[in-house]
């Protein structure tokens, strides 16, 4: 190990690295100061693959290993999350100081700790089994390669590219996201503020709340939201009655919804929690929440508050909703993972 932590090979997600593993790396020692501890560390530059950009290592390995982090994405190792995502779910505390004075001393003590334990900070063993559950349903299960595309041709934009199917560059228009192009790497690694793991703890937060179990013991059926066309009454059933006894599966295809009702409590609360990781039928995404309690008289079947509007209250975290950037549906991105964002333009 060099005196900066750096290694013969930069620690990398799998995304980050790209499809082949035998990629060529350029190494400059000292090439350039970490973007979280400011100390000169060792640059790595490689080509993720065919239509790609080129990538680079943007934080030193002592920082990287100290939150278990690639060294380019800043993101989780283990599970491709944000930071702040990832602590949430493993409530660990912000144990890195900000303030530089105490951080030379800190990341001097630590490199040296991680020099003899020799290994990442280990953060998924400490969690709580919730957390981790939490963790691996939010996880990114794939590498995500067009993270690493080329970037938008600048001339293309104006409409000036005459390079055509030979220009290196892609072409199509930018979509930028006002709130996220103001994330900045030293607050990602950190994990405060952090427009994306906000985003991605809101969903989840409005996932739990449709599925926590409501107090009304009586309430033993679940509401099915985002019912794809394609989706029919057996499709549901098949699936919804592994986890019980069903009652009845009533498809509402003009409203894109179902009542699945079961003849027990348990088996209500055993597919309600079979959900909390999404539920997927037929290769459709569905969303499902608790019904309501019965109401006196003839049977009448509601969504779980009743009204349109309480699925937009429930996902969003009180503020104005924000169109998703590209890519948010499977995960979520930033900015410098994002080949348009502003500044990363060719030439
Ligand atoms: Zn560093
Ligand atoms: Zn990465
Ligand atoms: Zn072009």
């Amino acid at each position: 190990m060099d005196a900066d932590g750096g290694t013969e090979f930069p620690i990398l997600c799998e995304t980050c690295l790209g499809e082949n593993p035998y990629v060529r790396m350029t190494r400059e020692k000292m090439g350039r100061e970490c973007k979280v501890c400011a100390r000169p560390f060792t640059v790595f530059r490689w080509l993720p693959g065919r239509g790609m950009r080129y990538k680079k290592t943007e934080i030193c390995a002592t920082c990287a290993r100290l939150k278990n982090v690639c060294q380019t994405c800043v993101l989780d190792l283990e599970h491709g999350l944000p930071v702040q995502v990832r602590d949430a779910a493993l409530s660990i505390q912000e144990t890195v100081p900000r303030q530089d004075g105490n951080r030379r001393d800190y990341m001097a003590q630590a490199a040296g700790r991680l020099e003899t334990v020799g290994g990442a900070a280990d953060y998924s063993g400490r969690a709580q089994p919730a957390g981790r559950e939490m963790l691996k349903q939010m996880a990114r299960k794939e590498p995500y390669y067009k993270r690493n595309r080329a970037h938008i041709c600048s001339f293309f934009v104006k409409g000036q590219c005459t390079r055509g199917s030979e220009c290196p560059y892609r072409h199509e228009m930018p979509q930028a996201d006002p709130e996220l192009s103001k994330q900045n790497i030293v607050d990602r690694y950190h994990g405060n503020n952090d427009p994306v793991a906000r985003r991605m703890l809101a969903r989840s937060a409005a996932r739990d709340d449709r599925l926590a179990p409501p107090e009304d013991r009586s309430v033993t059926s679940l509401f099915v939201r985002d019912v794809d066309p394609s989706l029919t009454q057996a499709d549901l059933t098949a699936h919804f009655a592994a986890f019980g006894d069903l009652k009845s599966v009533a498809l509402v295809p003009k409203n894109s919804c179902a009542f699945v009702n079961y003849k027990t409590r348990a088996a209500a609360e055993a597919a309600a929690q079979a959900a909390r990781g999404g539920c997927v039928v037929g290769g459709h995404a569905l969303r499902v929440g608790w019904g309501r309690a019965r109401p006196k008289g003839p049977q009448e079947l509601r969504g779980p508050s009743g009204d349109a509007h309480a699925s937009d209250r429930a996902q969003g975290s009180g503020g104005p909703r924000i169109p998703a950037p590209p890519g948010a549906a499977d995960g979520g991105m930033y900015p410098s993972q994002d080949p348009t964002a502003q500044g990363a333009a060719a030439k």
